[in-house]
């Protein structure tokens, strides 16, 4: 079984995904790190681009008969069985990716992008079983025990659990919406 685990940079996918594989006892494989080793990830910069369909057909070839757990923004464009998108209030997400040292305008990206739902739209154009968890306020086994209890029930599709649209306040300073 392939379960990724997506979701906007800093809401914890790093940290939930090392926890989920050692508790499910799966692989844990970073999105990152796989395409670099298959040579379908580009260093630009100080980031890596994925070529993503590239990226879909090694998961498939790889993985389709094992049991992992995939790690990345961009992981629930592959094939998985279930993804999971975790979500982050927007002023957290700020907060932690401002500790990280990104630059105001990838900043401001990342955090239009948690307040609109990106990656769960995307996730949801791609694939049937979407597990939406939110991790605010919650420890990483928390949100774990969250996910195992959602795997175990068999849900098939849970979204919804998030709406930022009263969040916009708390994070005004950090946004771009466009503009420079
Ligand atoms: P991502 O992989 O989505 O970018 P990380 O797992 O690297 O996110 O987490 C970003 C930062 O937030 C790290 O410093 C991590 O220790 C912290 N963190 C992750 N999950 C939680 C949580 N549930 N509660 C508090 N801090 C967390
Ligand atoms: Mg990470």
């Amino acid at each position: 079984m392939i379960i990724a685990v997506s979701g906007t940079p800093g809401v914890g996918k790093t940290t939930v995904s090392k926890l989920l594989s050692e508790r499910l006892g799966y692989e844990y494989v970073s999105v990152k790190d796989f395409a670099l080793m298959k040579g379908i990830g580009e260093p630009v910069g100080d980031e890596i681009e994925i070529d993503v369909d590239a990226l879909a057909r090694e998961v498939k070839a790889e993985f389709s008969a094992r049991n992992v757990v995939i790690d990345g923004h961009l992981s629930h464009l592959v094939p998985a069985d279930v993804v999971v998108v975790l979500r982050l209030h927007p002023r957290a997400v700020a907060e932690r990716l401002k500790s990280r040292g990104y630059s105001r305008k990838k900043l401001a990206e990342n955090v239009e992008a948690e307040l609109v739902d990106v990656i769960l739209v995307e996730a949801l154009e791609k694939n049937k079983r979407v597990l939406e968890v939110d991790t605010t306020d919650k420890t990483p086994d928390e949100v774990v025990d969250e996910i195992l209890t959602l795997l175990e029930e068999g849900v098939k599709r849970r979204v919804g659990v998030v709406d930022w649209t009263e969040a916009y306040d708390d994070v005004l300073e950090y946004l771009m919406l466009g503009g420079d």
